[in-house]
């Protein structure tokens, strides 16, 4: 069994499908998690589900990443308030879906704004006290829509891709400092992030056509890959992508 006691983990979109096994996930192992999302009634769903666990914590913080100055200060409060976080886990995604010729260049940005930017700003936020304590973990959450283009979807593929460049480029800076950067890609779990599909029982099918693995995924497949990439179990692990689909992708 994993034990995070002592730990303090940081998660974007915390209080979302995949997000809040994730934090109980860590809580449960001991760990302070602290949960940024704009979701404030699924943050009161995970508090009271934390609650329940009574081993680590979690806090939950109203904070929205797709405003760069708030996030900053927010950040800033963070670490004065709980101290340096220890596992940064770049989670929080917004995916809008219509073709190509219907997105703006506005609409594009406020996609990276979210899913890239706001991950940037809690690196450079956090890598200070990783590296004062020569520990520290980054995974960021990119996806197995990345490999394969994804029609209707060009800013959040396009988004996935930087996360996995920034991925090997943090890896390559930060391993000097004890600190591993991985990217976890989920392949297709039912969340709300499946919505934009019409029809979900054909969805399934699909689905389960494609995978290796003949069971739709859950969210504690998720957060059983952060937790084993968070622990010393895999510490000479670094850079790497590791997808988490059932067996759709194979590289
Ligand atoms: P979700 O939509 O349920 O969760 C995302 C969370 O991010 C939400 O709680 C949302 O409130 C939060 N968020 C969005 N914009 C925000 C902002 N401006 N400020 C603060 N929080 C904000 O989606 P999910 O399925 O839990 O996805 C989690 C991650 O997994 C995402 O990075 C997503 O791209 C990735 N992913 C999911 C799937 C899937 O099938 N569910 C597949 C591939 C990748």
């Amino acid at each position: 069994r994993m034990d995070f006691t002592g730990k303090t983990v940081l998660l974007t979109g915390g209080a979302g499908g995949l997000g809040i096994d994730t934090a109980l996930g860590f809580a449960g192992a001991g760990a302070k998690v602290i949960v940024l999302d704009i979701r404030d009634d699924r943050g009161s769903d995970l508090l009271s589900r934390a609650a329940a666990l009574g081993n680590g914590s979690v806090v939950y913080e109203h904070l929205d990443l797709s405003d760069q100055a708030e996030l900053k200060r927010g950040l800033d409060r963070i670490v004065a308030e709980h101290g340096a976080v220890d596992i940064l886990i770049n989670n929080a995604a917004i995916y809008p879906a219509k073709p190509f010729e219907d997105f703006t260049l506005e609409e594009h940005r406020a996609v990276q704004a979210v899913n890239v930017d706001a991950h940037v700003q809690c690196a450079m936020s956090l890598l200070p006290g990783m590296r004062q304590r020569g520990w520290g973990r980054i995974i960021n959450v990119a996806s197995i829509t990345f490999y394969g283009g994804w029609d209707k979807l060009f800013p959040y593929v396009s988004s996935k891709g930087a996360l996995v460049g920034l991925t090997r480029a943090w890896a390559r800076e930060f391993g000097q400092y004890g600190v591993t950067v991985n990217a976890v890609a989920p392949g297709a779990f039912p969340t709300d992030a499946e919505k934009i599909h019409p029809d979900p029982d054909g969805y399934t099918r699909f689905v389960l056509d494609h995978q290796a693995l003949k069971r739709r995924g859950s969210p504690q497949d998720i957060a059983s890959t952060m937790m084993f990439l968070a622990s010393d179990h895999a510490s000479f692990i670094t850079g790497q992508t590791i997808n988490v689909d059932g067996g759709w992708v194979m590289k």
